[in-house]
């Protein structure tokens, strides 16, 4: 097995084979080694810095009833809220001063947010922060609706394609949502210009090995700026209440393949895998992880953007986020960034 982990450090590649047997492994060892590997490629290419992602989550209305979310269409016991103009203004004023150089505005697939309201923010973000960045996680729009926002100032653009494999795919989704048209999304997002972030989640229901690999296979094709897995953790409403989250192990054991793979990449620490374990995030940032992605949201709507149960970051002290990241950051051995963050990598087709 370690074998197997130095070569995928060496050649940033393994066969399916081999991809398949590291994932299933319980071997410690090889967990070692493949932490050890990750942190030295990210610290050959990012150094010791985490760039931090302000989240702006403005809507948990969703036209969408993925089977996993907590925020679905059917959950009739969802709070639902949606952030308006001066709402998104105001949160993005107080990441400004707490440091904050990107803003990420993601929700529900949520009608109220039509293009041109989406222009009006963007272009109002665009003239009074030149120097941040600005990033839409809104899931799937027309093309025109992403050239629109592109044009208006957008950055960047966050879409997991969620599962690669058509037979997960839909065993997740309802038959409405196809993969296909998952996938042509973030390749137009690409051609339009947009830095792309793409991933899936670890240990979904039904999800194997041969899925993983099939996921990994997807990146490699293609080739996003950022790459954001998390756990699976069920939401008590939906048809996965019952079904098992995925693991703290298989998650790092990824994001250690993630970082081999792609050693440019852009990676987080998310929010899911800081829910799984008190210190996750820590973790993640030791297996190659560089960014994190603190609640900007105002607190009082928080427990309503419920994606799935305990999520962190939700309470009175949610306030106190970017202070208590730092802390974390510091703790793992990192360094909180000043700057917007961008990949290091502007064509990530050619390499
Ligand atoms: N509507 C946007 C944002 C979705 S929420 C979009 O379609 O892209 C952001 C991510 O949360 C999703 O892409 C999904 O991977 C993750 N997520 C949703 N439910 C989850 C759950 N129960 N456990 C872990 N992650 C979940």
């Amino acid at each position: 097995m370690r074998d197997i982990v130095r070569k995928l450090y060496e050649t940033a590649n393994l066969t399916d084979a081999e991809l398949k047997a590291l994932i299933l492994t319980d071997d410690a060892d090889a967990a070692q080694l493949l932490r050890e590997y990750a942190d030295e490629v990210r610290q050959r290419w990012y150094g010791r810095k985490v760039f931090l992602r302000g989240l702006i989550e403005v809507s948990s209305y969703c036209k969408n009833d993925c089977l996993y979310c907590g925020i679905r269409r059917s959950n009739k016991d969802a709070d639902r809220y949606r952030l308006d103009m001066e709402k998104i203004f105001q949160c993005a004023e107080n990441g400004y001063e707490l440091g904050f150089r990107t803003f990420v505005m993601q929700g529900g697939e949520d009608g109220f947010y039509t293009d041109d309201f989406m222009c009006d923010v963007i272009s109002g973000l665009r003239e009074k922060y030149p120097d941040c960045a600005i990033t839409l996680s809104l899931g799937e729009r027309s093309e025109e609706s992403y050239r629109r926002m592109k044009e208006a100032g957008a950055d960047r653009y966050l879409l997991r394609h969620e599962a690669a494999s058509e037979e997960l795919y839909s065993k997740l989704h309802p038959s409405e949502l196809s993969l296909e048209n998952r996938k042509q999304c973030l390749f137009t997002l690409k051609k339009l210009g947009y830095q792309v972030g793409s991933g899936f989640m670890v240990g979904a229901p039904f999800q194997t090995a041969d899925h993983l690999v099939e996921d990994l296979r997807f990146l490699q094709e293609l080739h996003p700026h950022m790459i954001g897995i998390g756990p699976f953790v069920p939401h008590h409403a939906t048809p996965f209440a019952k079904e098992n989250g995925g693991t703290l192990q298989l998650t790092l054991r990824l994001l250690g393949i993630l970082r081999l793979m792609f050693p440019k990449v852009l990676l987080p620490a998310t929010t899911a895998l800081g829910t799984i374990a008190p210190n996750g995030r820590e973790l993640g940032l030791q297996t190659g992880c560089n960014v994190v992605m603190p609640n900007l949201s105002p607190v009082n709507v928080r427990k309503k953007y419920d994606l799935y149960d305990n999520k962190i970051c939700t309470g009175e002290e949610a306030a106190e986020c970017r202070g208590c990241l730092q802390r974390r950051i510091e703790s793992a051995g990192y360094e909180v960034a000043q700057e917007r963050g961008d990949c290091i990598e502007t064509n990530t087709q050619e390499t």
